[in-house]
């Protein structure tokens, strides 16, 4: 990721924690002498009684967990425990619990209704937070006009009343119950989250991924190189654009793989560069006082203030290369 996000604290990630009893002091403890009612929370009780949908599978699942053994229930919590620590498992300092390896109550049973906590749940009225309001305060917080996945895309601002789509960084198809877990769920644009990551594993490339809300991690520094500058026809940039970034380079290379950061980075260098060059001859021209060095100097410190908004970091790796080669300037005519 180019950033990741300073989390917040917010109601919202109160549902977790009742998801999180529900699986452990609840199903896990399933018995015919014990009622599932009885051993509810006293929070999440307001909910089940509310939805009928709810407390009906919340039952059905706890009768199929009655049978279980105490080796089977010792596993499940295990997994519950485990598959919710994303960032110890974003460092690869521990392996995810994968579906094939747990009771088959899990995939069967608990997995759809687990994924309607996310889908059903969250935004109803007896359940603390909305998607909306999570969504706006942290944006608010961490001050993001961009996708932080990519830095590519425009996202939805805090006052707007719609939301970009939450991904669920190790998906709730594989890992149910990460499901309302609010810190594995990244707002990122939809080409992030749709088209290039959609339900791949984040781990499944070399076992390690940036935490996407690892606090006070520096942005990632994009540096561009080119062999030569030169245009077809319709002004597009021949030559592919090679990258490199600061950060983890392990981290980096699961980043690329997930959402093909080098391929889109090329993309735009390609449509954009010959417009940011005109531009910038242009205003070369309009104050010859100064060089071209001093032109480009300007514009990175200048595009540096808000670097994230509008492709700034990538106009600023275009400069920089540019520096060292100031020749290139001379294919506009
Ligand atoms: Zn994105």
């Amino acid at each position: 990721m180019l950033r990741t996000y300073n989390p917040i604290s917010h109601p919202i990630s109160s549902l977790h924690t009742m998801l999180k009893e529900l699986v452990i002091n609840v199903w896990c403890k399933a018995s015919n002498i014990n009622n599932c009612i009885a051993l509810l929370s006293p929070n999440f009780i307001i909910i089940y009684n509310q939805y009928g949908w709810l407390s009906d599978e919340v039952d059905n699942v706890y009768e199929s967990c009655k049978t279980l053994s105490k080796r089977e229930r010792k596993k499940i919590i295990k997994a519950f425990i485990i598959n919710n620590q994303i960032e110890v498992l974003c460092n690869g300092l521990l392996l995810p619990v994968e579906l094939a390896k747990l009771p088959g109550v899990v995939e069967n049973e608990m997995k759809p209704l687990l994924e309607n906590f996310y889908k059903r749940l969250l935004d109803l009225g007896f359940v603390p937070g909305s998607k909306l309001g999570y969504y706006n305060d942290l944006i608010k917080f961490n001050n993001y006009n961009t996708c932080p996945v990519c830095g590519l895309a425009n996202i939805e601002t805090p006052d707007s009343k719609y939301i970009e789509d939450y991904d669920h960084f190790f998906p709730k198809a594989h890992y149910p119950f990460a499901a309302v877990n609010f810190k594995n769920l990244v707002p990122t644009c939809d080409k992030c989250n749709k088209k290039h990551k959609g339900s791949n594993k984040p781990l499944d490339y070399n076992g390690k991924a940036y935490f996407p809300f690892e606090a006070g991690r520096l942005p990632i520094e994009v540096t561009l190189k080119l062999n030569k500058i030169e245009y077809d026809g319709d002004e597009k940039l021949v030559e592919n654009p090679s990258f490199s970034y600061t950060g983890d380079t392990e981290k980096n290379k699961t980043w690329n793989w997930l959402y093909n950061i080098d391929e889109r980075y090329s993309a735009e260098i390609k449509r954009f560069s010959y417009s940011w060059l005109r531009r910038l001859k242009q205003e070369v021209a309009f104050n010859p006082d100064k060089t071209i060095e001093d032109h480009i100097d300007f514009n990175i410190a200048n595009f540096k203030c808000d670097e994230f908004d509008e492709l700034k970091f990538l106009k600023i790796a275009l400069l920089k290369e540019l520096k060292t080669k100031q020749e290139w300037m001379a294919v506009y005519h």
